[in-house]
C-alpha cells in the first residue's frame, strides 16, 4: 500500500499549503510505493519561523553544551535502534541493497551524532594577547555562537548519513534546521526528524520539508532568516545555490561532485588493489560522490590489473537487492539510468576499450551492467565528467610525477586513493594530489572525527569533526577594557 509522507514542521506532520503531493517510484519495479508533500515557498516559511522561534527565547536557546550532548547521545540510540528501519528505507527508495546501508550509512550516523555530543561541550573560545588601548590594557577574548537557523539541502545516494553530517554539527552547536531532502528520499529524513522529538529535542529545532529542489531548495536559500546553507549535491544546484545565498551574504558549505583518481602502482598489494578500486567504483553502484572513477595504474601492471578489474565487474551480481546473492541493484532513477548509458556510449565513441558491462538497453528497473573501460586517456569525456554510476575508466601512466599530473589534471579535487607499499611514496603523493582526503591503500574512511570536502568543483568548506561543528559558529570577540 502506498504510504502518504508529510512534512515534518514544528514537531508534528503537515501537508503542503496547496496540498501537492509527488509520486516516489521503486527503481526496482518503477511503481509507486509511497507520495509525499510536494513543498511551497509557503511550507519553508512556517518551518524556518518554527526554527527561529526556537534560537530566540525558545527552549533550545537556553540550553547549555552538556544539555544539547545528552539530546544527542539519546537521539543516537534511537538511530541505532532503527538501524533496520532506516537502512531499508535509504535501500529501498533508490534499489540499493540494505546490507551497505546497515553496515556503512547508519553506523556511520550514530558515530556522527554521538561524536558531535563530544564536540557540543568543547566548542571553546580562546584569550587573545592585544597591545592595548589607548595606553590600557585590556582583556579579548572569543565565544563561539551558533550561526542561527540552516537550511541543510541533501542528496539521494546516501541519504540519512549525508543529513547526520550536518545534523549532528549543527545541533552541537546549538543552531537549529529545516531539512529538504532529495525528492527521492524523504523517508529516512522523516524518521530521524521524528526521532529527534522522541529523544526529547523542543518542537521547532529540527524540520523537514520535502520537495523540489527549485522549489523547497530555493525558498531556503532566498529566505532572510536562513543564516546558512549546508547542500551536497551536484556542481550545478551547488552554483545555483551559492548565487542565491551568495546575494544575502548567507554562509554556504557545498560538498559536490568528484572525478577521484584511484592510483596504483606498480609496487602495490595486487588483490587488495583490486578489490579497494572495485569497491571504490562500485558500492552504491558508483552513485558515491568519492567513487574512485579514474583508476590511474602503473604500465607494467596495466593489462593485468585491468583484467582482474573487469573480471571483478563481471562476477558482480546485478538485480533485485532484496534477493539473496544479488551485490548491485538498478540505478536511483530513470534519468540516472540515461546519463550513466550517455557516458558508456561516450566512451565507446572515442575509442576506450570496453572490458566489462556495456550500454544497457532499458527493461523493467533502471539496471545497468558495473562496467570497466581500459586504455583510456584522461582527455576522454568518461575521465573528465562526473558519471556517478558503476564505470571505471583505467588509464595507464608511466612515472609517479605523470601519476600526479593526470590526478590533478581535473576540474574535480574531492578524494583519491593511493595503492604503494612504499612508505615514503606514499606520503609525497598524498601531499601533492588536489584532493581533500586521501586513502593509502584504503578508500577514503568515512569517519565521524575526519574533516570531509574537497577542492575545486567538488565544493567549499569541510564537514565532519571538530571543523565541522566549528562551521556552524561564528566567532564573537569581546574586549573589556582594564583600567590600571
Ligand atoms: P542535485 O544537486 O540534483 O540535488 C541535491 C539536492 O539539491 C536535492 O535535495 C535537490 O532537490 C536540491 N536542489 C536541486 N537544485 C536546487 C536548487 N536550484 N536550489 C536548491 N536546492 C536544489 O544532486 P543529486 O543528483 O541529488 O546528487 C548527486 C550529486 O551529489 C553528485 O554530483 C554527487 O557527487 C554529489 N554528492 C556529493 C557528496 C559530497 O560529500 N561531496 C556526497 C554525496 C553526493
Amino acid at each position: 500500500m502506498s504510504q502518504n509522507l508529510k512534512h515534518f514542521i514544528n514537531g508534528v506532520p503537515a501537508d503542503a499549503s496547496d496540498g501537492g503531493r509527488m509520486r516516489l517510484l521503486n527503481p526496482v519495479d518503477e511503481l509507486e510505493y509511497a507520495t509525499a508533500a510536494e513543498g511551497t515557498a509557503e511550507d519553508v516559511q512556517r518551518a524556518v519561523a518554527a526554527a527561529s522561534a526556537q534560537l530566540n527565547g525558545g527552549a533550545w536557546s537556553t540550553l547549555d553544551g552538556a544539555q544539547r550532548a545528552r539530546l544527542l547521545i539519546r537521539l543516537a540510540d534511537l538511530v541505532e535502534r532503527d538501524t533496520a528501519l532506516l537502512a531499508d528505507m535509504d535501500a529501498h527508495a533508490i534499489g540499493r541493497s540494505p546490507i551497505e546501508p546497515r553496515m556503512m550509512d547508519v553506523p556511520n550516523a550514530v558515530a556522527n551524532l554521538r561524536a558531535a555530543a563530544g564536540w557540543a561541550n568543547q566548542l571553546e573560545g580562546r584569550t587573545i594577547p592585544t597591545a592595548g588601548y589607548m595606553g590600557n590594557k585590556t582583556l579579548s577574548y572569543t565565544v563561539r555562537e551558533p550561526i542561527g537557523v540552516v537550511g541543510a539541502i541533501v542528496p539521494w545516494n546516501s541519504p540519512l548519513m549525508i543529513t547526520t553530517w550536518k545534523l549532528a554539527a549543527l545541533l552541537a552547536a546549538g543552531c537549529t534546521v529545516v531539512i529538504k531532502p532529495a525528492e527521492e528520499t524523504p523517508q529516512s529524513a522523516l524518521h530521524l526528524a521524528a526521532l529527534c522529538k522522541e529523544a526529547g529535542f523542543p518542537d521547532g529545532v529540527v524540520n523537514v520539508v520535502t520537495g523540489r529542489g527549485d522549489v523547497v531548495g530555493r525558498a531556503l536559500c532566498e529566505h532572510p532568516d536562513v543564516a546558512k546553507i549546508s547542500f551536497t549535491g551536484s556542481p550545478e544546484a551547488g552554483r545555483a545555490i551559492q548565487r542565491t545565498a551568495g546575494a544575502q551574504f548567507k554562509r554556504v558549505t557545498l560538498e559536490l561532485g568528484g572525478k577521484s583518481p584511484q592510483i596504483v602502482f606498480d609496487d602495490a598489494p595486487f588483490d587488495e588493489a583490486v578489490r579497494g578500486c572495485a569497491l571504490g567504483i562500485f558500492v552504491n553502484q558508483g552513485q558515491v560522490c568519492a567513487a574512485g572513477s579514474r583508476i590511474l595504474v602503473q604500465r607494467k601492471l596495466a593489462r593485468r590489473f585491468a583484467a582482474a578489474m573487469a573480471e571483478a565487474a563481471a562476477t558482480i551480481q546485478v538485480g533485485d537487492p532484496r534477493e539473496p546473492g544479488v551485490q548491485m541493484g538498478p540505478l536511483a532513477k530513470q534519468q540516472q539510468f540515461e546519463r550513466v548509458n550517455r557516458y558508456i556510449q561516450a566512451g565507446l565513441d572515442e575509442g576506450a576499450e570496453l572490458l566489462a558491462g556495456g550500454v544497457s538497453h532499458p527493461t523493467k528497473g533502471w539496471f545497468v551492467k558495473p562496467t570497466i573501460f581500459a586504455g583510456a586517456h584522461n582527455g576522454m569525456t568518461i575521465a573528465r565528467e562526473e558519471i556517478f554510476g558503476p564505470v571505471g575508466t583505467i588509464i595507464a601512466f608511466d612515472t609517479e610525477e605523470e601519476a600526479i599530473a593526470i590526478a590533478n589534471d581535473s576540474d574535480y579535487g574531492l578524494a583519491a586513493t593511493l595503492w604503494t607499499n612504499d612508505l615514503a611514496r606514499a606520503h609525497r603523493v598524498a601531499h601533492q594530489v588536489k584532493v581533500g582526503a586521501v586513502g593509502v591503500n584504503c578508500w577514503s574512511p568515512l569517519d565521524a572525527n575526519l574533516p570531509w570536502g574537497g577542492l575545486k568543483r567538488s565544493g567549499i568548506g569541510r564537514e565532519g569533526g571538530i571543523t565541522g561543528a566549528l562551521a556552524y559558529t561564528e566567532e564573537k570577540v569581546v574586549t573589556v577594557l582594564l583600567p590600571s
